[in-house]
């Protein structure tokens, strides 16, 4: 079930090329859960973590179902702040790109008048805090008697901030054959009570945390603004001299745009996704493990099949969906006994997500500082001393020996002897 298709959703073509416009890939197991039963018709309780595209998962099917010929309001979306409102709203007006769907973000603080006139003028799906939604109800700015769905969205918050009774207030006006779709990220008594006393018969859909294994590897991540992305990335190949790694982006789009930046700046990067025929995809693959390509972009779907030996490094520059998308991507360094490094980017309310896969899997997810270029000559020196305990490690060392005998017999100390290899040798990678 998880692994359903866009396609096999069956939703219009103008859907389809907006899914396309916005770069999803796959749909996520939230939403592929839960699309077919609110296509149905039936009420859903819908339980997913942050995060995981459970807007699209409401939302897909909302557009879809409203008829846009008709000039009233058929769906209305509460949610629990005006960030996440124009958050959504901004997510329906892209997944509507090509329908004639007029959608309305309305919350408290912005000029009611203007609210007033828009939905005067006709609006087909109205996304607001239910205090300001009440409101309008109130003044009978808000007509009711076409509303054909209602959505609670991050329900679980909505209560906390004590939206109860307003909630309750518009789910008792609403036309009762109406279609209530809840969303939450946990399920506590007071929702459930909600769900008993306004839902019909719903169908619970709930992604479950599967028990993972964490991978052996060394875990950091970044707090990253989102437009410095690709110079932190750039600046972290360069610093750490990586020589192959995997880099993964959230969706298609993403993939594209990181791949030409990269390649205009130099990298030898190349990009894998589903958009690639089989006989791209193999040619891309065998650049990759030959080393012709160092970096190489990808979206989890893609990246699900490839098997290459020594990638150093797992960037995540988007942030992945979830827990485990996580571990299957960091999966894919440090194989075979081999410890390799992951590198997560996380920028605003990702640090929660980071937090989340860390208790959800056990993981340790240590926060890095982002390296200023002053950092670089510390970090080559960390990993010269590596470098040279692994080589003592190893043995095999005889002629070196006697060669610095020969200085040590010169009366140099072994320290100004050691001091002047590591000066020399970082010198050298600075050219
Ligand atoms: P939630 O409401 O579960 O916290 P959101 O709906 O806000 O999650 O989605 C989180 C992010 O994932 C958004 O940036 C959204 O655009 C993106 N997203 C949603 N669905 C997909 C998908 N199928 N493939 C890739 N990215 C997606
Ligand atoms: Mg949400």
């Amino acid at each position: 079930m998880e692994s359903l298709t866009f396609k096999e959703l069956c939703l219009s073509k103008d859907m389809y090329k907006a899914i396309e416009d916005l770069g999803y890939e796959e749909p996520t197991p939230i939403q592929a859960q839960s699309i077919p039963f609110i296509l149905e018709g039936r009420d859903v309780i819908g339980q997913a973590q942050t995060g995981t595209g459970k807007t699209a998962a409401f939302g897909i099917p909302a557009i879809e179902m409203l008829n846009p010929d008709i000039n009233k309001v058929q769906v209305i979306i509460l949610c629990p702040t005006r960030e996440l409102a124009n958050q959504v709203a901004e997510e329906l007006s892209k997944l509507s790109k090509y329908q004639k769907t007029k959608i309305l973000p309305i919350y408290g603080g912005r000029p009611i008048e203007r609210q007033i006139k828009a939905l005067r003028r006709g609006v087909h799906i109205v996304v607001g805090t239910p205090g300001r939604v009440m409101d309008h109800i109130e003044r009978k700015t808000l007509r009711l008697d076409g509303v054909e769905m209602v959505v609670l969205d991050e329900a679980d918050e909505m209560l906390d901030m004590g939206f109860r009774e307003d909630i309750e207030l518009i789910l008792d006006q609403v036309p009762e054959n109406r279609q209530t779709i809840l969303f939450s990220a946990t399920m506590p008594k007071p929702i459930l009570r909600l769900t008993k006393r306004y839902q019909r018969n719903p169908q619970m859909v709930k992604t479950v945390h599967k028990k993972l294994t964490v991978p052996l590897v060394e875990q950091f991540y970044f707090e990253v603004k989102s437009h410095l992305k690709t110079e932190v990335l750039c600046r972290l190949i360069d610093i750490y001299n990586v020589k192959s790694s995997l880099v993964f982006c959230n969706t298609k789009k993403q993939v594209d745009q990181l791949t030409e930046t990269m390649r205009s700046r130099g990298y030898l990067v190349d990009a894998l996704h589903g958009d690639l025929k089989q006989r791209q995809r193999d040619k891309v693959m065998s650049s990759f493990r030959d080393g012709d390509i160092e970096t190489l972009i990808a979206t989890d779907v893609a990246a699900r099949g490839i098997d290459v030996e020594n990638i150093e490094v797992v960037f995540n520059y988007d942030i992945p969906q979830d827990e485990e998308s996580y571990i299957h991507r960091i999966g894919r360094t440090g194989r075979a006994g081999r410890g390799g490094t992951a590198f997560t980017f996380a920028s605003g309310k990702d640090i929660r997500k980071i937090k989340s896969i860390q208790k959800h899997t056990g993981a340790k997810i240590i926060r890095k500082n982002i390296p200023s270029q002053s950092d670089v000559e510390d970090i080559r020196a960390e990993m010269l001393s590596q470098r040279v305990k692994d080589t003592i490690d190893a043995g095999h060392m005889g002629k070196y020996i006697h060669w610095v005998e020969n200085l040590l017999e010169e009366d140099y100390a072994s320290v100004d002897i050691g001091a002047a290899l590591v000066k020399i040798v970082l010198a050298d990678v600075k050219k």
